[in-house]
Parts: structure tokens; C-alpha cells; sequence
């Protein structure tokens, strides 16, 4: 019941204990070894469950065991000053509250690597976000709307995109997000299900739901905590 005992890397052990997390929460203790195995999964778990350490930690693991050639958006490790960005990790969410603190975790664990972490959402300056992904973006935070936005503008493509995950994807279907996510996920230039890496949070598992988990995930594994 331990973070040393899943083999993390050196970088993310490191920022785990900088965050002073002790021990991992069941969620996290489940979800890790499955999402560093490759699994897609569907997992049912509540804010202050611990959920976002426990996709954000395994997927930085792996950005980061792959090194700094994996990513960027020219393949390179210094993506800086690009045109256009393509994040290796996507993470939707409802809110602007909810994204945000998802970016202050990824920061978190992506400190003293070369992963730069960005978030763009709705009713802010479109600008200002504009200027902060030119700086580089590895892994984008963002609500659907803005995304659709910026991806409309030519200023972020889908095409690298590793890992995804729809975080609260049931409040995002009650907010009316699922024409966005279903551009962003199915009509745009998106990896393929299967292809890509896709981890789904949910509070509850509505039908709509369940349709959604068949429509992005390929051969799941569902968790409830
Ligand atoms: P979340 O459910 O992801 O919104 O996390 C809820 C809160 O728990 C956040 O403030 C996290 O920083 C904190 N947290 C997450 N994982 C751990 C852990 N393993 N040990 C201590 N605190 C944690």
C-alpha cells in the first residue's frame, strides 16, 4: 500500500513525495498498475477520491519513461515558439474550477521534467491562453467548448494525443458538452479507439454513460471504489 512499491520512475516518486502523499487512495492503488499497464478504463469514483494523482501520475510515468523525444510538437524536446501545438495527453473537463485543479496537480507532478502542462477553458481570454500554449504544451487541460475553439483556430491538433481522459465525464454530459467531445474525440484528428489511450471518471454510470464508455474505450476495465 505503498507509491514505492508501483514502479513509477524516479521523477514522479520524487514529486509524489514533494506533494507529501504518503500513500496512494484506494482509487489510486486500483487505477495506477492498470493505466501503466495499458488498460482503458471506466472507473467510478467521486471528487476527493483521490482521482486525478491516479491518472495524472501513471500517465506522466509513461510520458516520462519514454523521454523527452516522445513528445512535443515538432518531436523535439523544446517545443517552444510552435504555431500550433499537439498535446501527447488530453484531459476534459466540466468546469473551469475542476480543470484547474487538475493543471495545479499536473504541475505539481510534472515538476523538473521537460513536460510542459497547459490549460485552456471558456469565459477568459482566449488570447492570453493562445500566448501560454505557444510557450509549449504536452499535456492540455481543457473544458470542450474552448478546445473546440482553439482547435477551430489552428492552435492545437489532435493528432498526437496518447492518452485521453473525460474526468466527471457524467457532469460533462449534464452540462451539454457531448456534441464538443464528440467533435474533439470522433471528428477531428484524433487517434483512433484502441490506438490512442482513453480513461474514463464518472460519479455515476447512466446509460448515456455506458454508451459513451463503448463508443471511446476499447476492451475496458471497470472500476468502482
Ligand atoms: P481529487 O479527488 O483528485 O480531487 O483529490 C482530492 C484531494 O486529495 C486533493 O486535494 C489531493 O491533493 C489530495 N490527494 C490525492 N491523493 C492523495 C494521497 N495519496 N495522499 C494524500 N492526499 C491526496
Amino acid at each position: 500500500d505503498r507509491f514505492d512499491d508501483i514502479d513509477l520512475g524516479e521523477i514522479i516518486k520524487n514529486n509524489i513525495k514533494l506533494s507529501q502523499y504518503e500513500r496512494p487512495t484506494p482509487i489510486q492503488k486500483y487505477a495506477i498498475p492498470i493505466i501503466v499497464k495499458k488498460r482503458d478504463i471506466m472507473a467510478c469514483a467521486q471528487t476527493g477520491s483521490g482521482k486525478t494523482a491516479a491518472f495524472l501520475v501513471p500517465i506522466l510515468s509513461q510520458i516520462y519513461a519514454n523521454g523527452p523525444c516522445s513528445s512535443a510538437s515538432n518531436g523535439s524536446s523544446r517545443p517552444y515558439k510552435q504555431e500550433k501545438q499537439y498535446p501527447i495527453a488530453l484531459v476534459l473537463a466540466p468546469t473551469r474550477e475542476l480543470a484547474s485543479q487538475i493543471h495545479d496537480e499536473a504541475r505539481k507532478f510534472s515538476y523538473r521534467s521537460h513536460v510542459r502542462a497547459c490549460i485552456v477553458y471558456g469565459g477568459a481570454d482566449i488570447n492570453a491562453q493562445m500566448q501560454d500554449l505557444l510557450k509549449g504544451c504536452h499535456l492540455l487541460v481543457a473544458t470542450p467548448g474552448r478546445l473546440v475553439d482553439m482547435i477551430e483556430r489552428g492552435k492545437i491538433g489532435m493528432d498526437r494525443v496518447q492518452y485521453l481522459v473525460l474526468d466527471e465525464a457524467d457532469r460533462m454530459l449534464d452540462m451539454g458538452f457531448e456534441p464538443q467531445i464528440r467533435r474533439i474525440v470522433e471528428k477531428d484528428t484524433m487517434p483512433a479507439t484502441g490506438v490512442r489511450h482513453t480513461l474514463m471518471f464518472s460519479a455515476t454510470f447512466p446509460r448515456e454513460i455506458q454508451i459513451l464508455a463503448r463508443d471511446f474505450l476499447h476492451n475496458y476495465i471497470f472500476l468502482a471504489v
